[in-house]
């Protein structure tokens, strides 16, 4: 618990009573200030919910259905004087449990790890330096800095603010963002009006500020209503749902099925008591009771396989939900290029030159990009900020420019921030003179429509027809090489205008040039969109930039064919398609240029109208509802805000589009893993129903109940978890995607487990009947039987190990799978051998499970007998693939 923290109406007093009281001067704390305080107030985090110890885990455990029916098959037997019996059960309930408590903690510490990954940063200001620290290192009186996208870490007072925004719903449940202003505010006023505090949590929608820290951790307006907040994502996915869906219809079935068994051996004379006891081992042995701890820790251990793999999952579901992706809609800048951009070409005056051209300092191009940008720079010369501002600023420093010093002489005194809508930004400096100078720079078609006169070698006239269509034929020239092109524009004014926006300063421009950058692709991106191609998935890039930069660069990525300029939609075409037209329309489209953050909704519902699984990735504070609408919303680690990290099922911590793509592989790894524990457990449950079943039918007793609950025990789980770490099999991203309808029974699975477990009792029940009719010589009566059962038990437990490795694909050989291509598995075979077999060759158990000595040929038969579904299951899968099942 932190120290108590001083809480008092900062919003009544002036900023400086404020800092004086926190101590905190322009440079912000020092470091050193900040870890003494760090040590005295703790974190700045939410004080957890509570968290269960671990007995309680594994008690809640006991609350499951299956268990429960479990646990009264074991007191059933306790009670008959089956004392071994009921011994075993308690085993099998146990060792769920404690699988269950396993898996819990699988889960969590997954769920912690990304957490701690996703943790959120924040930008402070230390010692001088802007440094971006984790939210949760803030400390009271630490200066933070705000803009567009942060989500804010700590209760703040604010000392700065700039056309600042912030939406609060969080706590007050007032969506419409509540502009921040620097005035004070009455003793009494209620939380939403207290407009120069930014409260903790709530997320800066525009514009930018400062604060100071006046609360952290459970010391915010936020810890008090902490309970509140949903931070865990425990929620359980669809699969898991299905699951807990289908163990309790099978456990019902089962149930039924056993009561079924009971009743037809007593009407065959069987004893009561003895048919009871065989009964209630189906049912064990049949309930596949692991099945939910399995299918969690496999899900649990893909998030961690994801993780080594720049992709950090949010959610449990998205792990599902990405192998089942059919559509990923991608931003161009800094997702599929690099996000490193140089300036190549510069236009003014009515013409293009190259940068290495002798160009004066002097044009207001020049003037423009510097002023007009927010680019910070560091003590030790680096360069902060927007990749595509950074670049201007660099362009500056080569050309000689010292800007820190025309900025002293013009300093900046206000603003109109970049929006992604808007595609602009404005800045206002004072002249000596006493009038301002007003420097707009944005998307070349944006601009053009503001300005209505133009600068050619200094001298300023009326804008003609004629020069716009140089304009944009100099535009086009430049788009056309993948160049993104901005234009830059200016103004005198004679005051600063009284509301800061577009309407009132981004109008009457004189138009002063462009630049060209170019921003590489990544080196490795068109491989990925082909591997994606490959995998039946459609690639969409989405870009703010002008069409013919979009085009030229989808072309050079393989997202489209050369020429190909009607896969090419612009934002302001897409205004003009009804919801029914677009949506309609939208397979043809494979690149959006010019588009806003909300025609990204719009995007997403269309092709989720045509039922596709669809991902979106996105990195601005608009970007939120879009990553929310998609099914796998995929936020930026590196450059995206954290209102939109938080949005995102998934963040990519290289920003990398492949990184997408190796997700998807993992996804469809995952699930087709716990699609071969789910073959391979239901089969060998069926196997163990279906022989005992038509045996009581036969008049036959095959196993005890004691050998029937130890296979269950020592074959079921070991080999499943096992098949869960299997390999992604190799063509894994060569097949279509397995679309939104589908279970863990499609593609081919339902159908395996029903033939397989049909075979795997077949051939248990013929080693019974061919162990009865040759015992061992001098075996007869009950001895005879007793050869029968042994060799029985030997089959139905084998023959399970052996068909793990069937499991390990639906319709591949195990040859071209690789026999022993998982170690695991191999290791937990040889482990459930060795418990199986070591029944019947440890002398002193023998008498306990009541199995006897086998001949050599009886152990053949056994052994050879259970070894046979690899040969039948190899066939039957050659026939499939000759049949063209892939
Ligand atoms: P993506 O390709 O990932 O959608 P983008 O960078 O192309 O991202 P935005 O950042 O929304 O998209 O930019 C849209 C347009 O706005 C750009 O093409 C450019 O013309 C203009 N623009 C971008 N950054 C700035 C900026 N800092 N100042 C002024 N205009 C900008």
């Amino acid at each position: 618990m932190s120290k108590e923290q001083l809480r008092e109406n900062f919003y009544a007093q002036d900023v400086e009573t404020v800092k004086n009281k926190f101590g905190v001067t322009a440079d912000g704390l020092s470091e050193v200030e900040a870890k003494k305080r760090f040590e005295e107030y703790g974190a700045n985090a939410l004080e957890e919910g509570e968290t269960k110890t671990l007995l309680q885990k594994f008690f809640d455990q006991f609350k499951d259905f299956m268990i429960l029916v479990l646990l009264a098959a074991a007191f059933i037997s306790g009670a008959l004087g089956e004392l071994s019996d009921a011994f075993i059960i308690l085993i099998v309930v146990v060792l769920n449990a404690a699988l269950g408590v396993f898996q819990e903690a699988k889960a969590e510490e997954a769920i912690n790890a990304l957490r701690q990954m996703a943790s959120p940063m924040a930008r402070v200001k230390r010692g001088g330096s802007v440094v971006s620290i984790k939210s949760e290192d803030i400390v009271p009186g630490d200066l933070v800095l705000l803009e567009a996208g942060d989500v804010v870490p700590a209760d703040l007072r604010l000392i700065e603010a700039n056309s600042l925004k912030v939406e609060e719903a969080a706590l007050t449940g007032e969506s419409v963002p509540v502009e921040k202003e620097m005035i004070l505010v009455e003793d009494d006023a209620p939380l939403g009006d207290r407009v120069n505090l930014a409260f903790s949590s709530t997320n800066v929608t525009y514009g930018r500020g400062a604060g100071v820290v006046i609360g952290t951790g459970m010391n915010t307006e936020v810890g008090h209503i902490a309970n509140m907040l949903a931070n865990a994502e425990e929620s359980k996915t669809p699969l898991q749902e299905n699951q807990d869906q289908l163990g309790k219809s099978l456990t019902v079935l089962i149930l039924a099925i056993a009561a079924i068994m009971f009743v037809v051996g007593l009407l065959n004379g069987r004893d009561w008591l003895e048919m009871l006891l065989t009964s209630i081992s189906v049912a064990v042995a049949a309930i596949p009771e692991g099945l939910p701890a399995i299918t969690t820790i496999i899900l649990a251990l893909g998030t961690q396989k994801m993780a080594k793999r720049n992709a950090l999952v949010r959610k449990l579901p998205a792990v599902e939900t990405l192998g089942g992706t059919e559509v990923i809609c991608s931003d161009k800048t800094g997702t599929l290029t690099m996000n490193q951009m140089t300036v190549e070409k510069v236009y003014y005056n009515g013409q293009i030159h190259d940068v290495s051209d002798d160009i004066s300092l002097s044009i207001p191009v020049m003037k423009v990009m510097n002023f007009a940008n927010d680019t910070e720079i560091s003590n030790d010369g680096r360069l902060i900020g927007d990749p595509t501002e950074t670049a201007m600023i660099q362009f500056g420093i080569d050309k000689g420019l010292k800007l820190k010093e025309e900025l002293v002489k013009e300093p900046r005194v206000a603003e109109v921030p970049f929006e992604s809508d808007r595609k602009l930004m404005s800045t206002i400096h004072e002249q000596a003179t006493g009038n301002y100078f007003v420097a707009t720079k944005g998307a070349p078609d944006e601009l053009l429509k503001r300005c209505t006169h133009i600068d050619v070698n200094g001298e300023v006239r009326e804008m003609t027809d004629a020069d716009r269509e140089s304009i944009l034929d100099a535009n086009h020239s430049l788009a056309v090489q993948a160049l993104r092109v901005l234009a830059m524009a200016y103004k005198f004014v004679d005051a600063v205008p009284a509301t800061m926006d577009s309407a009132s300063v981004e109008h009457d421009l004189v138009y002063a040039g462009m630049i060209g950058m170019i921003d590489p692709e990544r080196p490795e991106a068109a491989a990925a969109i082909a591997t994606a191609k490959g995998a039946g998935i459609r690639t969409i890039m989405i870009t703010g930039d002008h069409r013919d930069t979009a085009q030229a660069i989808a072309t050079r990525l393989g997202i489209i064919e050369e020429g190909q300029s009607g896969a090419v939609l612009t934002g302001a075409e897409l205004n003009e398609q009804s919801e029914e037209e677009f949506a309609r329309n939208v397979e043809k489209y494979s690149v959006y240029a010019r588009v806003s953050p909300e025609h990204k909704v719009r995007i997403v519902k269309a092709w989720q109208n045509h039922g596709k699984v669809v991902s979106m990735t996105g990195d601005g504070v608009n970007d939120a509802p879009s990553l929310k609408t998609a099914d796998i919303g995929v936020g930026m680690g590196i450059t995206g805000t954290e209102v939109s990290k938080g949005a995102s099922d998934m963040v990519l911590a290289d920003d990398n589009f492949q990184t997408i793509v190796v997700a998807v592989e993992e996804g469809r790894k995952v699930f087709a893993n716990i699609q071969k524990a789910v073959q391979f457990l239901l089969s060998a449950n069926l196997g163990e129903v279906l022989s005992l079943f038509v045996a009581t039918f036969l008049g036959w007793t095959i196993l005890e109940p004691v050998h029937i609950l130890w296979i269950n025990l020592v074959t079921d789980t070991f080999p499943a978890i096992a098949l869960g770490l299997e390999d992604a099999e190799a063509d894994i991203m060569e097949q279509k995607p397995r679309g939104r309808s589908s279970n863990f029974f499609s593609n081919g699975v339902g159908g395996a487990i029903i033939y397989q477990g049909i075979l795997e009792g077949a051939i248990t029940l013929f080693v019974y009947w061919w162990g009865s009719s040759n015992p061992m010589l001098e075996h007869t009566g009950e001895l005879a039987h007793m050869d029968a059962e042994t060799m029985a038990f030997i089959t139905l437990g084998m023959i399970q190990l052996f068909h793990a490795y069937n499991s390990k694909s639906v319709y591949k050989s195990i040859f071209q799978v690789g026999i022993f291509s998982n170690k695991t598995l191999v290791y937990a075979t040889i482990l459930s051998a060795v418990l199986l077999l070591g029944v019947i060759l440890t002398p002193v158990l023998n008498t306990f499970f009541g199995v006897s000595q086998l001949t050599g040929l009886q152990w053949a038969v056994s052994v050879g007998s259970a070894f046979a579904i690899v040969p039948i299951v190899e066939i039957v899968k050659a026939i499939q693939r000759a049949m063209g099942k892939k």
